[in-house]
């Protein structure tokens, strides 16, 4: 069903998926289990709205089906703007769809996601391909799952020497009904505040506190 935007008036922008699901089964992630295996779900000019330019992808995995690359190539020339606000899979970033990717009109950030630090090799190597293909490093956002702090803390930190805004996550535990800590919701607000992130490091903002 498309959505009723006439209950929200004053929301000027188009919302929906070009797929469903995904092809991974992070173990921390709740998508497999709700979505399952990914599969095409809409066309872009289904989802647009003929009010706005403007659409906000709720995707978990567009990059990795033909369908969802091929409908960010067309997009790649048309008039809208887009937020992937999920985040992109960087494994699957190649020079050829970093390519792609700058052709778009992005709203503001071109999200990311780095969850693990098995994954900063990754990242930096798509970012690489993002730069070269002409993406500005103002447009770099990634997410990062906290789990283990300390741990959390060291990724941030190459995020941001990668000239990547993070955005940190505490984990939320469904299957064990474990709320995050109070040390990895502290450790997101440090991250997640930039005022606070960008002056005062980590180590001194949990003395203070
Ligand atoms: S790639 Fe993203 S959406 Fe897919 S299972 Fe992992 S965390 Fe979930």
């Amino acid at each position: 069903m498309p959505p009723d935007y006439s209950i929200y008036p004053r929301y000027p922008y188009a919302v929906g998926f070009l797929t469903r699901g995904c092809i991974r089964s992070c173990p921390w992630c709740i998508v497999p289990r709700k979505e399952g295996g990914i599969r095409p779900a809409a066309t872009w000019q289904e989802i647009k709205r003929p009010d706005s330019r403007t659409i906000i992808f709720w995707d978990n995995n567009v990059l990795a089906h033909e369908h969802g690359l091929q409908q960010i190539e067309e997009m790649g020339h048309a008039d809208v703007k887009v937020d992937f606000n999920q985040g992109l899979d960087t494994r699957l970033i190649t020079p050829e769809i970093a390519a792609m990717l700058a052709k778009l009109h992005w709203v503001k950030y071109v999200r990311l996601s780095c969850d693990t630090s098995d994954m900063l090799p990754v990242i930096a190597q798509a970012v690489a391909y993002l730069r070269e293909a002409g993406i500005g490093t103002h447009r770099l956002w990634s997410y990062m799952l906290v789990q283990d702090v300390e741990e959390a803390y060291h990724r941030a930190l190459v995020l941001k020497a990668l000239g990547i805004q993070p955005f940190a996550q505490p984990y939320r535990d469904y299957d064990g009904g474990c709320e995050p800590t109070a040390e990895q919701k502290r450790f997101a607000r440090w991250v997640n505040r930039k005022e606070i992130f960008y002056t005062c490091g980590w180590h001194e903002y949990r003395r203070r506190k």
